[in-house]
C-alpha cells in the first residue's frame, strides 16, 4: 500500500525525523488560511502516488501570498503527468502546503527490500534530487547500497559507510545517525517495503532535512497495523483493484486487451505467458483462488468486462477444489447477467469438466471451447489478430 508524501512525513514526525512545516490541503478557500500560518516563501506540492512531480509542473515555489494561492489553484484539480504516472496522468486532490527551505545540498536516502540477499537495502547518494534515476543508471558507482541483515538490524558500520558515501560536514553527520536509525525503525516496526527521502537535503544553517517522503507499505503486513488503513487513499488506486480486493479477488490490471481468469497464481503467470507468446497481451492478473465459489466467478468476469481495453477473455480453469460444473454454472451466470461484449474462450480441466463443458454447451451463450491450451493459446491469438484490425 502506498499512502502520500504528507502522511509519510506525519509518520516521518513521530519517529523523530525532521520535516518541513506543512499542512495538506483539498480546497482552495482552505489554503488561504494556511499560506499565512506558514510565512514565505512557501512550497505547494501536488499529492498523488506517483513521483516525478517536480518536473511535470507539481512542485512551485512561491514568494508571495497571491502567487501561493495561484499556484494553489492551478495545481488543485490539474492532470499532472509525470514519468511515473503513465501518459494518462493523475488528478491533483489534494495538496501539501509546505515552509520553503533554503537548500545547501540535496542527497538522497532509502530503505527498502532487498528480496534476493534477504536483506535490508540502505541506498544513498550524494547526489539526491529529481535526477536520482539518471543518475543511477549513468554513474551506478555515485549510488551506494549497503545491505543490513534483518536479524542483526543497523549497526555502526552502515553508518560509517553511508557516512563515507555522503561527505557530510560534522553537524549534518552527527545528526545523519539518529535519522538513519529512525529511518530503519519505522521501517521494521511499520512492515514497510519502502522509505524513500528524495531529496533529503542539508539546510542552509547546516541542519538535516527530509525534503520529500515515500512510504510503501507491505501489503501482507497490514493486518498487524490495523491503524494504517486510515491513511489508504482508494482514489488513488486502480478502481477495479480496489472492486477485486472486496471480493477477495487477487485482481492486477495491466496494460494489454485480453483479460484472463484463472485458477492459481502458478496457473494465472502461465496463462499470461501463453497469452504473450500467442502475440496478444493480458489485460489483468486474475486469480480466483482454488476455492472459489460461482459468485466469485461472476464476479471476476464482471471486474474483467469493465475493463473497456478488454476485447476478449480466456478463462482457464483446472477443477480441482473448485468443480468443473460450479465454474460452467459461475460463468454462464455471470454472462446472463452483464451480457457478453467480447468473445470468451474457456479452457477447463479436471473434476466434473464433462458436466463443464455440457452447462456451457447447453447454454446458448457465445462461448468458445478450447481443448487444451495451445488450442486456447491460437483461439485468443485470432481474436486479439481481430481485434488489431479492427482498430
Ligand atoms: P518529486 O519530484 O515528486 O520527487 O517531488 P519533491 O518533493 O522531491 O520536489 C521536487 C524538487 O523540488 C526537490 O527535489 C527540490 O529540489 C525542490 N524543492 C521542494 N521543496 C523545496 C524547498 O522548500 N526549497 C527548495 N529550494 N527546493 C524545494
Ligand atoms: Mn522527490
Amino acid at each position: 500500500m502506498n499512502i502520500h508524501e504528507y502522511q509519510a512525513k506525519e509518520l516521518f514526525r513521530r519517529y523523530g525525523i525532521p520535516v518541513p512545516a506543512g499542512r495538506m490541503v483539498e480546497h482552495v478557500d482552505a489554503a488561504a488560511e494556511v499560506i499565512g500560518e506558514l510565512g514565505l516563501p512557501l512550497v505547494v506540492k501536488a499529492q498523488i502516488h506517483a513521483g516525478g512531480r517536480g518536473k511535470g509542473g507539481g512542485v512551485r515555489l512561491a514568494r508571495s501570498a497571491a502567487e501561493a494561492s495561484q499556484h494553489v489553484r492551478d495545481i488543485l484539480g490539474m492532470t499532472l503527468v509525470t514519468a511515473q504516472t503513465g501518459p494518462g496522468g493523475r488528478v491533483v486532490r489534494k495538496i501539501l502546503l509546505e515552509e520553503g527551505v533554503a537548500v545547501a545540498r540535496e542527497l538522497y536516502l532509502s530503505l527498502a527490500v532487498d528480496r534476493k540477499n534477504a536483506a535490508v537495502a540502505v541506498i544513498v547518494s550524494e547526489s539526491g534530487g529529481m535526477n536520482i534515476e539518471e543518475l543511477a543508471a549513468a554513474r551506478p558507482d555515485a549510488v551506494v547500497r549497503l545491505l543490513v541483515n534483518p536479524l542483526l538490524g543497523l549497526k555502526n558500520h552502515h553508518l560509517l559507510q553511508a557516512l563515507a558515501a555522503l561527505d557530510l560536514e560534522a553537524a549534518a553527520a552527527r545528526e545523519f545517525g539518529g535519522l538513519l536509525r529512525a529511518c530503519y525503525r519505522l521501517f521494521v516496526e511499520q512492515d514497510c517495503s519502502l522509505v524513500e527521502i528524495n531529496p533529503l537535503v542539508v539546510t542552509g544553517d547546516g541542519g538535516l532535512l527530509a525534503l520529500d517522503a515515500k512510504i510503501a507499505f507491505d501489503d501482507n503486513g497490514l493486518f498487524r497495523h490495523p491503524e494504517l488503513a486510515g491513511l489508504r487513499d482508494e482514489g488513488e488506486e486502480s478502481p477495479l483493484e480496489v472492486e477485486a480486493a472486496k471480493f477477495g479477488l487477487n485482481y492486477i490490471s495491466l496494460d494489454g486487451t485480453i483479460g484472463n481468469m484463472v485458477n492459481g497464481a502458478g496457473l494465472a503467470m502461465a496463462t499470461m505467458d501463453i497469452i504473450q507468446q500467442a502475440g496478444a497481451a493480458p489485460a489483468n492478473f486474475l486469480d480466483v483462488g482454488g476455492g472459489a465459489s460461482a459468485t466469485m466467478v461472476e464476479n471476476g468476469l464482471r471486474i474483467i468486462l469493465s475493463d473497456p481495453r478488454v476485447e476478449g477473455i480466456l478463462i482457464n480453469i483446472f477443477g480441482g477444489i473448485l468443480r468443473c460444473d460450479v465454474l460452467a454454472e459461475g460463468v454462464v451466470e455471470a454472462a446472463r447477467k452483464v451480457g457478453l461484449p467480447v468473445p470468451v474462450v474457456v479452457r477447463m480441466e479436471g473434476t466434473n469438466v464433462e458436466a463443464g463443458r455440457k452447462i456451457l454447451a447447453d447454454s446458448g451463450l457465445d462461448l468458445v471451447a478450447a481443448v487444451d491450451l495451445a488450442d486456447a493459446a491460437a483461439k485468443v491469438a485470432a481474436i486479439a489478430a481481430a481485434g488489431k484490425e479492427g482498430s
